[in-house]
């Protein structure tokens, strides 16, 4: 209520809040125009890296149509995300395209490229931010606290279950991708739900209790009466699902998941309901309407790129430094590894190798230590650009 008021006050007096993400670089980029007065050139993309003796010494760039070299001699550093809205690219590397990432359009991985291009060693590409998803009306929604919540199991195509639901997202979705790859009925699993998740839990943007028509009527979620019924309509045989819930309902009643230790790890009950007991994670599924969506395995970005060492300094092959050269974020391999050891893992490193890379840069060029002697008479010619370092 406090916020509610708040925001009605800020919409009288003519003002906009920004909330969550949108805060965040809306106060990165207050520091930088406002305070820094730094120049930022949107719809600007990298085209090429200019390399003068082995170092990089600048950015082509295509400005608003218009092509223009800019001379950074202390550093560039490439923070262009990484390729998961690049269908052909992903599938020369992962298991899946495009099909399920919820990225925003533009993550081609043209950064990770022109590097590569230039003798970058590229590391973990065939890994992402995996995360189970599903869709409504074409849309694809990364499923965080729908498939975490008490009263509700993912199933394969065969009514078996096959992971920890609760558990992160990124172990999760590799969790569909791996039973995929041997089994072949997990792309796209189905969640099964309980109706008393669906009265009393958010799902997506659907409040609880509220499951608009259209959706069953689509075929986005199947309802049903009960659970013989929901498996017909699911296409997987009623006796291996009601074998699977029959078990699964005697795990809820004593608080132990036997199979997959769902509710027993600090992650799994932070989206969780503490009223359901003995474990807040696991309730029977067993009152009707019964409900299922399907879930597929999507993601919030990819996590292969760039290798980068501790200065966010790119690599080569062979473990040299490609001098002047930084990435940060989505662009390099991701420093967390294939895990997902919890929120902010990718905002996290994204700012702070950025920070590093360039207080590198900074620091260097302060000590005037240009590590080979280019003077600008030497290296190609590039249009001075206000600014550009
Ligand atoms: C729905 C969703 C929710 C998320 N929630 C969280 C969260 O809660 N916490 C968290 O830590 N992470 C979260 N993430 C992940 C996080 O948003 C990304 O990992 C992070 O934004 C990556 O940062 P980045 O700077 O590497 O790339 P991006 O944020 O993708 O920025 C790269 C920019 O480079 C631009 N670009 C691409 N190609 C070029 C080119 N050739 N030339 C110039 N510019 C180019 C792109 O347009 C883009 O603006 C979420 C992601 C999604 C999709």
């Amino acid at each position: 209520m406090k916020v509610g008021f708040k925001t009605i006050g800020w919409r009288l007096t003519g003002r906009s809040p920004l909330g969550m993400g949108r805060s965040l670089v809306a106060q990165l980029m207050h520091i930088l125009q406002d305070n820094r007065d730094v120049p930022v050139w949107l719809k600007t993309e990298l085209v090429d890296l200019i390399v003068d003796k082995d170092r990089v010494v600048g950015a082509v760039v295509d400005r608003d149509g218009t092509s223009q070299r800019i001379r950074a001699e202390h550093g560039v550093l490439l923070g262009a995300g990484g390729f998961a809205q690049n269908d052909s690219f992903r599938r020369e590397h992962q298991p899946v395209g495009d099909d399920w990432t919820s990225v925003a359009p533009g993550d081609e991985g043209d950064a990770i490229q022109i590097a590569s291009d230039i003798g970058a060693e590229l590391a973990m590409m065939d890994k992402s931010w995996w995360g189970a998803s599903f869709k409504l009306e074409g849309d694809v929604q990364f499923s965080v606290w729908e498939r975490s919540m008490p009263g509700c199991i993912l199933v394969d195509q065969d009514g078996v279950r096959f992971a920890n639901e609760s558990t992160s997202y990124v172990d999760l979705g590799r969790k569909i991708l791996e039973h995929d790859e041997k089994h072949g009925n997990a792309v796209p699993s189905w969640l099964i739900l309980d109706n008393n998740h669906r009265k009393r839990y958010l799902f997506g943007d659907m409040p609880p209790g509220y499951t608009p028509s259209k959706h069953v009527e689509s075929g986005d979620i199947i309802k049903a009466t009960s659970l013989d019924d929901l498996a017909d309509q699911c296409g997987m045989d009623a006796d291996q699902l009601a074998e699977t819930v029959d078990r699964f309902n005697g795990f809820a009643h004593n608080g132990i998941d036997e199979d997959f230790r769902r509710g027993d790890g600090i992650y799994d009950r932070y989206y969780s309901d503490p009223r359901v007991q003995p474990n807040p994670n696991l309730a029977p599924i067993e009152n009707a309407p019964f409900w299922a969506i399907r879930m597929y395995p999507g993601d919030l970005g990819t996590k292969g790129g760039l290798v980068t060492d501790e200065h966010a300094r790119v690599l080569r092959e062979n473990g040299s430094v490609i001098d002047g050269l930084y990435a940060s974020g989505n662009t390099t391999a991701s420093v967390m590894g294939q895990t997902y050891p919890g929120p902010g893992s990718t905002i996290g490193p994204a700012t702070t190798f950025s920070f590093v890379g360039m207080n590198h840069a900074a620091q260097r060029a302060r000590r005037k230590e240009r590590p080979s002697k280019v003077s600008s008479a030497q290296s190609e010619p590039v249009t001075e650009t206000a600014g550009s370092e």
